[in-house]
């Protein structure tokens, strides 16, 4: 008999966006075939694990039939465009939402192995959902336009990717000015909607070479920051888009993985080299690529709570611990499914968002969702809690060494207690992330305090100091912190944050930033200073 292997399931979902329908068919399948859970990731989509192989022609074919797709989550390939998860019904993010499904769609793999392997052949009903309003015949037309600078192969199954697809995953991410709820500079390519003042849409600012993951202990890996590419006007993001693809398709490196990502072309080209070897992808030697415009200020937004769009109606961002769907929460979401129908928008912060509820609903929705220990009141959840995130790790993941989802909550109270111990008011916060290994999947990088995993019996790399808005990268204070030690490290910075910040204004990762690691260092090195 064989193995009893099983496998995570990741879903494509454009911008985030679930409707209840498909919503409902995971549920059942997360039911029948998976672990009874589903994960909000922070990719804005869904996983599910635990599905074992004999299950999984019947899982895959059961979503793409229902108009979903698991095509393109995973693989060296353009991954889940992710968007912000705000169903607000303005131009600029109305636009946000559709650019994301159309790149999504221009860059989805176009081989029939999918189909012939896990659909029988079938051209199953999929992407029916994120493909709704786009025009696909444009979309192939452009996929297939040669300017006859090298961004396609023309006549071949895979006109962008040619044989060799990316040298590695490829993550593209579309906001608004001001809401970094995309994580914007950890993208490869992040694209900033552009519109005048009196609201017309122009174009995109666009950011490359961001990415996360790392190695322990091999510097010539690291997490970086994406560097601003230009601003390009609206009828030449296709091209702008076929070149940065294209340039990293055929410069990235495909010797050492562990160097693959985009963002180690960008960092040993520079920006502005990097910048000619898009021009020279695109048409007219690239002259639509003009300067950068400026942007306000970069906001933390995770959409939690209740807010009203712009037609009047409401939606409801709901807090989900580390993105995991289980329990009460499950039986609760799919009761509102079951009951309102409402679509969903699932967020780069693991959360969930309902959308389009009517004023009328509101209520009875809360009250629907308390019976079951929902918090739909953002005010009544510790914003230590709300701003955390928690890849899988142990057990689910491969290449966790130590844990994180599953550990995350009793961190999150324990720094709540040393801030508490240490005097610091309820309302100090930071944005707290853990991962089980150096990948980077939770964004530990952008952090105010991360906890990355690197050793056994909970031993942690501690990163100090990344902005409240994810603007800057966290450095890291100490590569392997014993759990036992953790306590008195954390209580020793933090009381230092109390004695040192410029004014109770000052955000602890700015404190950390500006102080720097030698600083800290040389206080919790002092006894007599605690
Ligand atoms: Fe797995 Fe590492 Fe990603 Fe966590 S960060 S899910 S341990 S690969």
């Amino acid at each position: 008999e064989q193995k009893k292997y099983q496998f995570m399931l990741r879903l494509k979902m454009p911008a985030g966006q679930m409707p209840v329908s498909l919503y409902k068919v995971l549920d059942d399948l997360s039911e029948q075939y998976g672990n009874h859970t589903l994960r909000a990731t922070t990719r804005g989509t869904f996983q599910m694990h635990g599905v074992l192989k004999g299950d999984l022609k019947q899982v895959f074919s059961s979503i793409m039939n229902a108009g979903g797709s698991t095509l393109g989550a995973c693989g060296d390939i353009n991954r889940n465009v992710v968007a912000t998860p705000a169903p607000i019904h303005t131009p600029i993010y109305e636009h946000a939402r559709f650019t994301a499904r159309m790149l999504a769609e221009l860059l989805a793999p176009q081989s029939g192995a999918f189909a012939e392997i896990w659909l029988d052949g079938e051209k199953a009903a999929s992407m029916e959902f994120w493909r709704h309003g786009l025009d696909l015949e444009q979309i192939q037309q452009w996929r297939e336009h040669d300017n006859g600078r090298g961004q396609v192969f023309p006549g071949k199954e895979e006109p962008i990717y040619g044989e060799t697809y990316m040298p590695r995953k490829f993550k593209i991410g579309v906001t608004v000015p001001g809401d970094n709820s995309i994580d914007v500079f950890t993208q490869d390519v992040g694209l900033v909607v552009v519109t005048d003042n009196k609201g017309n849409l122009r174009g995109y600012d666009v950011l490359v070479g961001g990415g996360m993951g790392r190695t322990h202990n091999k510097e010539s890996t690291f997490a970086r920051l994406a560097d601003p590419l230009g601003f390009i006007p609206t009828e030449s993001l296709v091209d702008c888009i076929k070149a940065i693809v294209a340039a990293q398709r055929d410069h990235g490196d495909r010797e050492v993985r562990a160097h693959a990502r985009l963002k180690y072309l960008v960092h040993k080209m520079g920006i502005d080299a990097f910048r000619k070897l898009v021009q020279s992808y695109m048409e007219g030697d690239g002259a639509a690529l003009q300067p950068w415009q400026p942007l306000p200020k970069w906001e933390y937004r995770d959409w939690c709570g209740w807010h009203e769009d712009a037609a009047g109606r409401f939606f409801l961002g709901l807090n989900i611990e580390n993105g995991r769907i289980q329990g009460d929460l499950k039986t609760a979401l799919r009761r509102v499914a079951d009951e309102y129908g409402f679509p969903m928008v699932v967020t780069p912060h693991q959360n969930i968002v309902l959308c389009n509820i009517e004023a009328k609903q509101c209520q009875p929705v809360a009250d629907l969702l308390g019976q079951y220990g929902v918090v739909t009141d953002i005010n009544l959840i510790d914003p230590l809690q709300r701003t955390s995130m928690a890849c899988p790790a142990l057990p689910l993941c491969g290449l966790a060494i130590t844990e994180a989802e599953r550990v995350m909550h009793s961190y999150v109270s324990r720094v709540r207690g040393l801030l508490d111990k240490v005097g610091l008011p309820r309302s100090t916060s930071m944005v707290m992330r853990m991962t089980g290994c150096p990948n980077g999947c939770s964004r530990p990088y952008m952090a105010e305090l991360a906890l990355v995993g690197s050793g056994p019996n909970g031993t942690y790399q501690l990163w100090l100091g990344g902005s409240p808005n994810q603007t800057r990268l966290a450095f890291p204070y100490e590569d392997r912190i014993e759990d036992s030690r953790l306590d008195a490290v954390l209580e020793s910075v933090f009381c230092m944050y109390r004695e040192r910040r410029r004014s109770y204004r000052e955000l602890f990762g700015d404190f950390c930033a500006r102080v720097g690691k030698q600083a800290i260092q040389e206080w919790v090195q002092t006894p007599s200073e605690m």
